[in-house]
């Protein structure tokens, strides 16, 4: 199976891919763990990133492009995988189908998942994550059990995204509805897209994201 989530920041298309990918045993490429991987690395290319994401812009569509072409040709990819963050505009949308023709796959379903501004915005502000094992908090939200320990590996450190500022969340809503939002209708008219309402709790939108997928 492959999945494309698309929605703006703070909708929840990690956490939701995330459960997907345990559910049905398929990888969850990430591009925004990938490019910050890169960044971590301090390659030049990591450099090019790094600016862009500090701005709250995307990265080139030449870089991503290549990240993920790179990627699903790994062997654990052969099952099938979701996209997280990728594509997010149409020149990679359009590589994309070209990866998929040249490997004789399909894309089985596009869910996007819907959130207003205002909520996105409370979520964002507050989240936070496990530096060891990756596990997603909120200050007000989900919080950890015991403060300042990780609930999923008891690990102590904590991190938030740099990006996840007021001033750069605010470019990235633009860079969303200037550049990704145009997919949505091109994956209409493909008949592969699915909406689901975000304004529901994590465990409402992944019951609506299965039953989506049952119309696939
Ligand atoms: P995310 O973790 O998905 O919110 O992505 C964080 C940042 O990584 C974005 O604001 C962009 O700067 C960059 N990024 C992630 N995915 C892409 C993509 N498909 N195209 C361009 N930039 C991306």
């Amino acid at each position: 199976m492959i999945l494309i989530f698309l929605g703006p920041p703070g909708a929840g298309k990690g956490t939701q891919a995330r459960h997907i990918s345990e559910a049905k045993n398929i990888v969850q490429l990430s591009t925004g763990d990938m490019l910050r991987g890169a960044v971590s690395k301090e390659t030049k290319a990591g450099k090019e990133v790094k600016t862009a994401m500090d701005k709250g812009a995307l990265v080139a569509d030449a870089i991503v492009v290549g990240v993920i072409a790179e990627r699903i040709a790994d062997p654990d990819c052969a099952n099938g995988f979701i996209l997280d963050g990728f594509p997010r505009t149409l020149a990679q949308a359009e590589a994309l189908d070209h990866m998929l023709e040249a490997r004789g796959r399909s894309l089985d379903a596009v869910i996007e998942i819907r959130v207003e501004e205002k909520e996105l915005v409370k979520r964002i502000a507050g989240r936070f994550s496990c530096g060891t094992c990756q596990a997603n908090y909120h200050d007000i939200f989900n919080k950890p059990q015991k403060e300042g320990i990780c609930d999923k590996c008891g690990g102590h450190t904590f991190i938030r995204r740099q990006d996840d500022k007021m001033e750069t969340v605010k470019a990235r809503f633009e860079a969303y509805r200037l550049q990704t939002a145009p997919l949505l209708p091109y994956y209409e008219k493909r008949g592969v897209l699915r909406t689901v309402d975000g304004m529901q709790s994590v465990e409402e939108v992944a019951g609506a994201i299965a039953e989506a997928l049952k119309t696939i």
